[in-house]
């Protein structure tokens, strides 16, 4: 209780406002940080495929939030997306790249049209979306940005997501790092996170209690990850305290793998 009181009173983005996308999942890492954020004195749009369960979500944080319908693989959607937060809020501070999804499917097993669905939701996706705010944090010379990649990307597959998810992933850390680089002197820094295993619905249902126990057998810190250990992550990368971090991964998995 003692530190959760000292985090409201240090409100790490007072005033700033955020976009989070895949964040309307009740028990998601995007809401995890929307809620976070919030309690942080942010201003956050919820992004996500439906526009009811979007709505709920900011709705579930407080008045001052807002929730928008947007497939962010669609470069219209993403700009109208934007356009509708920034007439809300008047600017962007922040960007969260977190929607994404997975499938539990072997090399052979993998089709055409799975491999570009995981392709483009989870690496398209976040060109996109970026695409359509970057040129609003140029002109303002600030932003913050971060992308979610996963584990899998460092260690060539994942425990539920197939190589097309790991394929995604990685690409993801790249097109964070060739941002980073070009965006930097633009006063835009961007950032990933890798996280383990994270218990919330994307893991639901992928794995047998025997498995977890066997996963959890093999991390450090003896227990799955919790969509607030990400968000925790997502907070660091947005506010000031990373003010000279750039390029950068940042593990989020209890040690599973430790470069
Ligand atoms: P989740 O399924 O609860 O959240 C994913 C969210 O993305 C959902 O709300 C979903 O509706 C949304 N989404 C899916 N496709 C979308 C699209 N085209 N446009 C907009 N929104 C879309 O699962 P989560 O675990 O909270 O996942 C969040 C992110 O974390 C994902 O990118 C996932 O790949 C990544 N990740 C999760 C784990 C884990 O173990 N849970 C580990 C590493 C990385």
């Amino acid at each position: 209780v003692a530190i959760s009181q000292r985090e409201v009173e240090l409100k790490l983005l007072d005033g700033r406002t955020a976009v989070i996308s895949g964040a309307a999942s009740p028990r998601g890492i995007g809401l995890a940080t929307a809620r976070l954020f919030a309690r942080h004195g942010a201003r956050v749009a919820i992004l996500d495929l439906d526009e009811t369960a979007a709505r709920a979500a900011a709705a579930g944080i407080g008045e001052a939030h807002l929730g928008i319908g947007c497939d962010v693989t669609d470069q219209a959607a993403c700009d109208r997306a934007a356009g509708a937060v920034l007439a809300a809020f008047g600017k962007i501070d922040i960007l969260i790249n977190n929607a994404g999804i997975t499938q539990p499917l072997k090399f052979g097993e993998i089709g055409p049209d799975d491999w570009q669905r995981v392709i483009d939701v989870n690496l398209k996706g976040i060109f996109c979306l970026s695409r359509s705010i970057v040129p609003h944090m140029r002109k303002r010379r600030s932003g913050a940005i971060a992308c979610m990649s996963s584990v899998s990307a460092q260690r060539g597959g994942g425990v539920f997501g197939g190589p097309h998810y790991t394929a995604a992933k990685a690409g993801v850390l790249g097109l964070a790092k060739a941002m980073a680089r070009e965006l930097g002197p633009d006063g835009i820094r961007v950032n990933c996170v890798t996280p383990g295993l994270i218990d919330t619905d994307i893991t639901q249902g992928k794995l047998s209690d025997e498995m977890k126990q066997k996963i959890i057998e093999g991390i450090p810190l003896g227990r799955l990850g919790s969509a607030e250990d990400v968000a925790g992550i997502y907070l660091f990368l947005a506010s000031d305290l990373s003010a000279y971090v750039t390029g950068a991964v940042i593990d989020v998995n209890g040690g599973m793998l430790i470069h």
